[in-house]
């Protein structure tokens, strides 16, 4: 195909005409190789297209900013999707402008092109799609690209949408092209839409074979959804542009891509911080140490554990969270402590242990109102599982 020429140069307008310019040149144009004074003329055909199109742009306010902030670029950025250039098409979009310039009434005008004095379908943007995609938890960290196959409504290419064979369009024969029917009824005259062809005022000659007269067909498409890092279940993607096709040159909807970030088998999330839960013996309990948890990803965190920790005290390590999706911040991993009560012993720990019970008895009944309220409120915290005390870790206390 050839480089597309300038809409402005195409119409011969200087770049700030108004609409009553614009117009007006596009009618000389349209009637200079209109497909009826040139039978079989292809290089009147494709001028005839070449203006159709820099019509519809110019004379749409939205186009014509994309158009000239970024030329044809802007267009498609603007999700709008190039012109379908064929005849068909042309005379379903611009059914209006054909009846002002030529005066058409019904079928039988001055153009063998049925239904210009009808009123044309209006463009209609395409519908949007909703599609779902769950994640691991370790995608959030370093972000991810899914494919994703989906299903939309596609603009027929056999008859550019227009639904008819060939592209063929006719006046609706029921209606004459008005898109209504007039009934008398007891004395007053009710007008209603035309059934048969849907308030359009005009219909395919023959349906087109491909999409049997509906204009779209079924496309199955695979994606790659690029997924950044740091997002949260429930987070939308919006890929412009990729729902279903418009109807009449209507541009596409857009494709909505909901994001489920799975649960996690040491990690449980909670914004950018990552909680796990460490089990440490009563020796490391009470002396401190180091110790390890594993990394989300690879490799692991040296936990320091401070002397006298008790069940439920939080150890937060500074930014080995996630990524935060808004401030570019990372979060921290906070290691939730428990002691770990062997549920056997051997018979040397036994001994241990007995050993100990004479230097250190510590079995004792917690006063609830005793004079260490603090100390009384961490033992509460003892039972319950890791939710039960994140929970109280993240509502405070
Ligand atoms: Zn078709
Ligand atoms: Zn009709």
């Amino acid at each position: 195909m050839a480089a597309k020429r300038d809409y402005y140069e195409v119409l011969g307008v200087p770049r700030d005409a108004d609409l009553k310019t614009i117009k007006s040149a596009y009618r000389k144009l349209a009637l200079k190789y209109h497909p009826d004074r040139n039978p079989g003329d292809a290089t009147a055909e494709e001028n005839f297209k070449e203006a159709a199109e820099a019509y519809e742009v110019l004379t749409d306010d939205n186009k014509r900013a994309l158009y000239d902030r970024a030329g044809f670029d802007g267009l498609r950025s603007g999700g709008f999707s190039p012109f379908q250039g064929d005849l068909g098409d042309i005379f379903a979009q611009f059914g209006d402008i054909f009846s002002e310039f030529f005066g058409g009434g019904g079928g039988g005008g001055g153009f063998g092109f049925g239904g210009m004095g009808a009123r044309g379908p209006r463009p209609t943007v395409g519908a949007d799609l909703r599609e779902d995609i769950t994640i691991r938890l370790e995608d959030v960290m370093v972000g991810v690209t899914e494919k994703l196959t989906t299903k939309r409504a596609a603009t027929c290419r056999a008859c550019s949408g227009t639904g008819g064979e060939g592209g063929e369009i006719v006046t609706c024969a029921a209606c004459g092209g008005r898109g209504q029917v007039v009934q008398g009824r007891g004395g007053f005259m009710i007008a209603t839409t035309c059934r048969a062809c849907g308030g359009a005022g005009r219909m395919p000659k023959d349906p087109c074979k491909k999409c049997n007269g509906h204009g779209q067909v079924e496309e199955t498409r695979t994606l790659e959804v690029k997924v950044p890092p740091g997002v949260e279940t429930g987070v939308r993607l919006r890929l412009q542009g990729e729902g279903h096709a418009g109807s009449y040159g209507g541009p596409p909807g857009d494709l909505y891509v909901f994001v489920t970030v799975e649960a996690h088998d040491t990690f449980v999330r909670h914004g950018a911080d990552l909680h796990c839960e460490l089990s440490l013996s009563f020796g490391t309990a009470c002396l401190g140490g180091m110790a390890k948890v594993p990394k989300l990803m690879e490799g692991e965190i040296d936990v320091r554990v401070p002397p006298g920790s008790q069940p439920g005290d939080v150890v937060r390590v500074k930014g080995e969270g996630l990524p935060q999706l808004a401030t570019r911040g990372v979060g921290d991993v906070l290691v939730h402590l428990t002691i770990f009560v062997p549920s056997e012993v051997t018979d040397e720990q036994k001994r241990v242990l007995e050993d100990l019970e004479q230097v250190m008895p510590f079995t004792s009944v917690v006063s609830a109102g005793g004079p260490d309220r603090r100390e009384t409120k961490r033992r509460r915290k003892k039972g319950g599982g890791l939710f039960d005390r994140l929970r109280d870790a993240l509502e405070g206390d």
